[in-house]
């Protein structure tokens, strides 16, 4: 596949910066992110919203950093290390969705500022653990949303933000609009848990066009981190420059073989793994 360059200039790499919770088995959240932009090339900024206990068969708690402190980290990082765009993770509570949609306003992250963001709504972990209090969806829709230079959900997510069940490609036409008319700038509704053919096909759409992005389904039973991967590859992308449409399209190629490079961990499910990057010979 077509790699994103390395540092511009031949010596400091181009810089991301993901807001989200951690993963104490190493799999998801913010070490999903920033493994992604190493692998990329991509500098990793981190703040991070929330500490999660977790491990492969599952979250079993976590505990949330002060708003203030969470807002404080992106403001530190953009104000001396400078980021070409920005991702949102698990953001937890209504207070640290509030803490980091005013501070990325501030320093012009966002749909109208100069550094995108790319929204990953995240709401549970594919085992059903909540990484959010329900009391926050109304932040995450009229709050977090309109920020998105791209939102990411899953079905799941879809579900819960829109209402709407995604089942075909009608109700999938149906979901990105609403999602769109919370006010991203594009919203993808990705089709990898829509388990009716051999195509997984997302759906990126920009309020007049949508644009199918079909993938070969990959079932590998460890796909944990997969949704993070996705949009920290679409973030390394957009700080490149890529348009939208150009860094999605980049970003499910770079799943596909995170996929690929699965591996079995634990006793639960295994993470997606971007350590293919390291064996480029094999490619
Ligand atoms: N833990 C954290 C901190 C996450 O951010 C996420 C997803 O974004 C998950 C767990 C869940 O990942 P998955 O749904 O791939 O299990």
């Amino acid at each position: 596949m077509q790699l994103l360059p390395l540092a511009p200039d031949g010596v400091t790499p181009v810089r991301a910066l993901t807001i989200a919770g951690t993963d104490s088995g190493g799999g998801a959240g913010i070490q999903a992110d920033s493994r992604t932009m190493a692998l990329c090339g991509v500098h990793a900024c981190v703040a991070v919203a929330a500490v999660t206990v977790q491990n492969t068969l599952g979250v079993s708690g976590f505990h949330e950093i002060p708003p203030q402190i969470v807002a404080d980290q992106v403001r530190t990082v953009v104000g001396d290390i400078g980021i070409g765009a920005a991702k949102t993770g698990m953001l937890a509570s209504t207070a640290i969705i509030e803490a980091v949609a005013g501070v990325c306003r501030e320093v012009g992250i966002g749909r109208d500022g100069d550094i995108p963001l790319v929204v990953d709504p995240v709401a549970a972990s594919m085992h059903g653990d909540a990484l959010l209090h329900a009391e926050a969806l109304d932040a995450v829709r009229h709050t977090l949303i309109p920020l998105a230079t791209v939102v990411t959900p899953n079905l799941d997510e879809v579900r819960l933000i829109t209402g709407i069940d995604v089942v075909d490609d009608a109700s999938a036409r149906k979901a990105a609009e609403a999602l769109i008319a919370l006010g991203p700038r594009w919203a993808i509704v990705k089709g990898g848990h829509l388990r009716t053919s051999e195509q997984s096909t997302d759906l990126l759409f920009d309020g007049e066009v949508f644009h199918e992005l079909p993938a070969r389904r990959l079932s590998t039973g460890n796909d944990h981190g997969g949704g993070d991967t996705l949009a920290a590859a679409i973030c390394c992308a957009l700080a490149h420059g890529y348009s939208v449409p150009d860094a999605v399209a980049f970003a499910k190629e770079w799943t596909f073989h995170c996929l690929e490079a699965s591996y079995d961990l634990g006793a639960g499910h295994g993470p997606v793994s971007p350590l293919w990057r390291l064996h480029l010979d094999r490619k």
